[in-house]
């Protein structure tokens, strides 16, 4: 366990210190002007008292002008403090005899004890309390006869335990206060990761029903006209029209499902991959084909550009799905204009960039996009789960390689991904 941050840092340590520093000054003055009405002929020279008084209230205002003083306030306030026990010792040892004095001594010590909360500064201080008290017993050594040095030494034990305690109970409520912030945090993730899957299950429900929906109609229309007899229904070029469509239908809840369950293997840690040499060129090369009729539906031209043949260690499954999940979205969200693939590859890495002039987005949305569920266009603009890139990235990363996009919103979108030729051994 790490130590227990010290007291002084956490509490408005600056302004406590200033109210002491004030407060030291006033009470000495008053105990002055009691000492004047009462001991008005023991031994207490002027020069002394003054400077106890200079030290209290010019490090007092100093603290309230300058930086430093206000930075260091602290340290003028121990330095106040020893000066003043000093002179309480100074006084005392000049008039032994009467018991005033010696009161004085120990009061003080008593106050000081209790304003100093730093462990350090409060071991140096009994040190010299000790080393003041041990110093006028040699001075008098008729001191050692009185109760002098031991109840000194008490006064200090008594203080050093009380603050011991006091260090560790507020040390115990602000781990119970850092305890309680970790808890919040921990609730608020978990209220959010609910937030996102009960919106997930919103737009999942959305996302199934509109395909599902698709081939009820065509299927029920398929039926009616079936009951009526009706020949031209089915034509050759309408059957062909409405298995395409449902097939499309299809396709489209089995990719649904596809993500679905690929989410509930991630979670479970339970994808597998088999890393075997994959030609990147010819991978695009076939996704680009397949994908041509949706292309052309989408009206977004498509570059394919390949500097150089690319083979590296990888699961081409798995790749493949990353390149599809890419270019349907720049499909998606290029609304028609060009769509730009390019591979090219340096001596350890391929490269694999997808670009679109579509919609963009915007700079405080370029990390989340990557995370489950998040999506920043609304389901009834854009379909979709907003799972593509959380699985490209975890499917890419298991490549040991990054991904990553670049973007202005209204310019267009840059999905830039960087997998090694080869992948280590971990
Ligand atoms: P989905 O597209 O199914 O919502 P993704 O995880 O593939 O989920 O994408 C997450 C979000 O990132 C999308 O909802 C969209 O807002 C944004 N996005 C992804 N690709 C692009 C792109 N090419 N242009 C603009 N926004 C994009």
């Amino acid at each position: 366990m790490s130590k227990p941050t010290p007291l002084y840092l956490y509490s408005d340590h600056q302004k406590i210190m200033r109210v002491l520093l004030l407060t030291g000054g006033l009470a000495y003055l008053i105990w002055w002007f009691l000492v004047e009405l009462t001991l008005p002929n023991a031994f207490n020279p002027l020069g002394s008292r003054l400077v106890v008084c200079a030290l209290f209230f010019s490090s007092y205002l100093a603290s309230r002008r300058f930086e430093w003083a206000r930075t260091h306030v602290a340290k003028l306030y121990y330095m106040s403090g020893w000066a003043l026990t000093l002179h309480y010792f100074y006084l005392f040892y000049n008039n032994p005899t009467d018991s005033n004095w010696i009161v004085g001594a120990y009061i003080t010590v008593v106050a000081l004890c209790a304003c100093i909360n730093d462990s350090e500064m409060f071991i140096a201080y009994i040190v010299y309390v000790v080393a003041l008290s041990l110093g006028i017993c040699m001075l008098d050594p008729a001191l050692l006869k009185t109760v002098f040095l031991s109840g000194m030494l008490t006064i200090l034990a008594f203080a050093y335990f009380g603050m011991r305690s006091r260090v560790r109970l507020v040390a115990k409520i602000i781990a119970e206060e850092q305890n309680n912030e970790k808890n919040r945090a921990l609730l608020e993730v978990s209220e959010q990761a609910l937030r996102l899957r009960n919106e997930f299950i919103s737009v999942a429900s959305h996302e199934l029903k509109t395909p599902l929906t698709t081939i009820k109609i065509q299927t029920q229309m398929a039926h009616r006209s079936f009951q009526k007899g009706d020949p031209d229904a089915f034509s050759p070029e309408r059957t062909t029209k409405t298995i395409e469509l449902i097939e499309r239908q299809a396709d489209r809840l089995k990719d649904l499902i596809d993500s679905m369950l690929d989410i509930s293997r991630i979670t479970l840690g339970k994808v597998e991959m088999k890393f075997i040499p994959c030609n990147l060129t010819t991978l695009l090369e076939e996704v680009v084909a397949s994908l041509t009729e949706t292309l052309k539906m989408s009206g977004c031209p498509v570059q394919l550009t390949v500097a150089r043949d690319v083979t590296i260690e990888g699961d081409s499954l798995r790749l493949e799905q990353v390149v599809v999940n890419l270019l349907t979205n720049a499909m998606k969200y290029a609304e028609g204009k060009p769509i730009r693939i390019i591979l090219d590859a340096d001596e350890r890495n391929a490269v694999l960039v997808v670009e679109d002039e579509g919609m963009g987005i915007a700079p405080e949305n370029l990390e989340r996009i990557f995370e489950k569920f998040e999506r920043v266009v609304s389901t009834k603009n854009i379909s979709g789960f907003g799972l593509g890139l959380f699985v490209s990235r975890y499917i890419v990363e298991a490549h040991q390689g990054t991904i990553s996009v670049e973007s202005e919103v209204g310019k267009g979108s840059r999905f830039i991904v960087r997998l090694p030729k080869t992948r280590r051994i971990l």
